[in-house]
C-alpha cells in the first residue's frame, strides 16, 4: 500500500539544464557589471580578476572544486561552496573583507532570482494537484534552488534539500528525512527521479518504490523499479501497481 511519494527536481519535474547555464552566467555577469559600476562611482577601477568573465568564472569554479575538497561534508551544499568562493575571490582580488561578504551575498540573491526561472512540464502541476488528494508528497532535491519559491512547492508539504542537510543523494539520510517528516515508512513510499545513482539505488536499497525517469531500457531494472520514459506517465504506472495490488 502507497501513501507518500517522493519527487526529485531538476530534471524529474522541469529540465535543468538550460536555466543552470543561464543562472550560471548570468549572475557572475551581474556581479561583474554591478561591482565594476559601484568602483567607478567611487573612482576606483574594476576588480582586474574578474573584469574577463570567462578567466573570472573559470577562477570561481577552480575555488568551488577546491573547497568542496577541502570541506567535504559541504560538498553537496552549493550555495555555501558558490558564497565563499565568491567572497574569496573578491578579497583575493582586493576588495576588504566586508565589502566582500556584501558583494558576494549580493551575487547569491541574483543566482536565486535566476535559478528560480525553471519552467515545470506542463503536465506536473495537474499531476502533483491530483496526487495530493490521495498520496503524501515531498521533493527532496540535491539542487540549490529556493523550495519555498520554486514553482510547484505549494504541492510539497515537505521539501529537503539534500546537501544543505549535509546529506546530498545518494546519502539515505535525505530520504529518511523526507520519510520521517511524511510520517510514513519506506515500503510504503515511492521515489521519482532521474538519476539511477542518486535517486533509484538509494530508494531501492531502502526498500522504496522506485520509479525511474528515463528514456533508456539498457538496464535491467530491480523488484520494485519501474521506469516510465516522462512523469506524465506516473498515474498510468500507479494505476497498474493498484491493480497489479
Ligand atoms: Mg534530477
Amino acid at each position: 500500500m502507497l501513501h507518500a511519494i517522493t519527487f526529485d527536481l531538476d530534471d524529474t519535474l522541469w529540465d535543468n539544464a538550460g536555466v543552470m547555464e543561464f543562472t550560471e552566467h548570468g549572475h557572475y555577469r551581474w556581479l561583474r557589471e554591478a561591482l565594476a559600476a559601484w568602483r567607478e562611482a567611487q573612482g576606483e577601477a574594476a576588480l582586474p580578476g574578474i573584469q574577463a568573465h570567462a578567466e573570472g568564472l573559470d577562477d570561481y569554479v577552480a575555488r568551488r572544486l577546491r573547497l568542496a575538497r577541502e570541506v567535504p561534508e559541504r560538498r553537496g551544499d552549493f550555495t555555501w561552496l558558490r558564497l565563499r568562493a565568491l567572497e574569496e575571490q573578491l578579497e583575493a582580488n582586493g576588495l576588504n573583507r566586508s565589502a566582500a561578504l556584501m558583494w558576494a551575498a549580493a551575487a547569491m540573491n541574483e543566482f536565486h532570482r535566476l535559478r528560480l526561472q525553471v519552467t515545470p512540464h506542463p503536465e506536473a502541476d495537474p499531476l502533483l494537484a491530483r496526487l495530493s488528494q490521495r498520496y503524501r508528497l515531498a521533493a527532496i532535491t540535491n539542487g540549490n534552488i529556493h523550495l519555498a519559491r520554486q514553482p510547484l512547492a505549494h504541492h510539497f508539504p515537505v521539501a529537503i534539500a539534500a546537501g544543505e542537510i549535509l546529506a546530498p543523494k545518494p546519502d539515505p539520510r535525505a530520504f529518511l528525512t523526507a520519510l520521517d517528516r511524511l510520517q510514513t515508512r519506506p515500503e510504503h513510499a515511492m521515489h521519482v527521479g532521474d538519476s539511477w545513482e542518486e535517486d533509484i539505488l538509494p530508494a531501492n536499497a531502502l526498500g522504496m518504490r522506485a520509479a525511474w525517469v528515463s528514456d533508456r531500457d539498457d538496464r535491467p531494472l530491480p523488484h520494485r523499479v519501474q521506469r516510465i520514459a516522462h512523469v506524465k506517465e506516473l498515474p498510468e504506472l500507479l494505476a497498474w501497481l493498484e491493480k497489479r495490488g
